[in-house]
């Protein structure tokens, strides 16, 4: 069968997108043999860890009230912990999302008159009210006396040990906090290796100190997590990465026995700690999710590079470069307007497999500065391993595009972009 035929006459896709997607297609090939390989290696370590705890069908049912005894939740943890290399694991549907777990995670380790110090320059927006960095937010760290600094990154975006070293020196400082992915900003992503030596660093400077690690989006990108160093806490969401598109709500956090007791406390109440905690939906989806996501999170990063390597090609503006190492798997691309990025953004949903038919508009998101346009045509609400694209409506013209269960769906994708971009003007070939 003539495939291209079918995409030319029966979909109407342009031939110049379909010759610019198989050329970008060629630049970019070899480096899915890496990302391949490394999707095998941690299939094969979640493999041999599910086989340790005996993981069975019974693990997958549903319970209910305090859901003492629940061994499919008190399983999952023990999975998390082995394979993310740490000495203790959360993984709860109770938490409704990254956020979520990281001002837990916060507010369980501090103490009023204490000082958060980011490492990695201004965090992740919604962050912002939890800690109470621009306005003091009713309820947030701000209000129960908790101080907030950050250090930038260098101009070569490097962690700043000159600068962590004279903060340090402040007792106050309880909490360093690091974000592994860029998130919404055009800084580098950290490295696993980086994160670690930062960690060293830090640990040789002062004990006493808990070191926070947002790793939303960096999971199963590279071959250790930074839970293998000594970060205290690392945490991420469950609609995302390690949920491997299927698990349905979520999030975990994996670290030391002190902090995840700590965190346990926070997330029930002090004293219960993790021993209640039901869900009548079962965990099937979390274990399933998690066996998928190594080759889940290796679609989205060829995806990525793929559609990096289109628009580089279109010279538009890509970061990180398609030939460059990746940390996480958000891609971003640089337009020349907003009607431009809306565009991007419409198109990207006219792909979707669900509310394919929706037209996304500009909206004020909670916790966000800007209005804010999202493509999220996703099976999992707002899931973003499903291919999304979301962008601020801010100078420089921004998208930031992530996620794609399948490399089938942001070839399909892209090559609806580039028609849709080409009939309105925006692009030619
Ligand atoms: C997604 C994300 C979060 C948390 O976002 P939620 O939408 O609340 O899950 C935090 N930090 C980074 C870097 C993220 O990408």
């Amino acid at each position: 069968m003539n495939y291209q035929n079918h995409y030319l006459n029966e979909e109407g896709i342009h031939p110049g997108a379909l010759k610019l997607i198989s050329e970008a297609h060629e630049d970019v090939k070899h480096l899915f043999y890496e990302i391949e390989e490394r999707a095998q290696y941690h299939q094969s370590r979640i493999l041999n860890i599910f086989a340790k705890h005996r993981v069975s069908q019974r693990h997958f049912t549903g319970t209910t009230g305090y859901g003492y005894g629940d061994d499919g939740r008190d399983t999952l943890d023990l999975v998390f912990k082995d394979l993310f290399e740490c000495e203790d694991a959360l993984v709860r549907p109770q938490w409704v999302s990254g956020t979520h777990v990281i001002s837990d995670g916060l507010f369980a380790l501090l103490r009023p008159g204490d000082t958060i110090l980011s490492i990695t320059g201004e965090p992740y927006d919604t962050l912002h009210d939890v800690i109470g960095i621009k306005k003091c937010v009713s309820g947030s760290l701000k209000e129960w006396k908790v101080n907030y600094r950050q250090i930038e990154l260098t101009s070569q975006g490097s962690i700043n040990h000159k600068e962590i070293e004279k903060e340090l020196k402040d007792s106050s400082v309880k909490i360093i906090l690091i974000q592994r992915s860029k998130g919404y900003s055009t800084r580098r992503s950290l490295t696993t290796k980086e994160i670690g030596e930062s960690i060293d660093f830090i640990k040789q400077l002062r004990t006493d100190v808990f070191v926070l690690v947002d790793n939303c989006y960096g999971e199963f990108t590279e071959d250790r997590e930074p839970s293998s160093t000594k970060a205290d806490l690392v945490v991420g969401s469950l609609i995302k990465n390690p949920g491997g598109g299927l698990a349905p709500t979520g999030a975990y956090a994996a670290g030391t026995r002190e902090a995840i007791r700590l965190l346990s406390y926070r997330l029930t109440s002090p004293g219960i700690g993790r021993e209640v905690g039901s869900n009548p939906a079962g965990y099937q989806y979390y274990y399933q999710g998690l066996f998928m996501a190594p080759h889940i999170v290796a679609e989205a990063l060829k995806g990525a590079i793929l559609s990096a390597g289109v628009f580089d090609r279109l010279k538009y503006g890509t970061f990180p470069h398609w030939s460059e190492r990746r940390s996480d798997i958000i891609q971003s691309i640089e337009f020349n307007s907003s009607e431009e990025l809306i565009a991007y953004c419409r198109a990207i949903q006219s792909a979707s497999p669900v509310e394919g038919y929706v037209v996304p508009f500009p909206w004020e998101m909670p916790g966000y500065d800007h209005q804010v346009i999202m493509a999220a045509g996703t099976f999992v609400q707002g899931s973003s391993i499903e291919l999304s694209a979301d962008a601020p409506i801010k100078k420089p013209y921004i998208a930031y595009m992530q996620g794609g269960l399948t490399y089938a769906h942001v070839k399909i994708a892209l090559m609806r972009v580039l028609t849709a971009m080409q009939k309105e003007g925006y692009i030619q070939f």
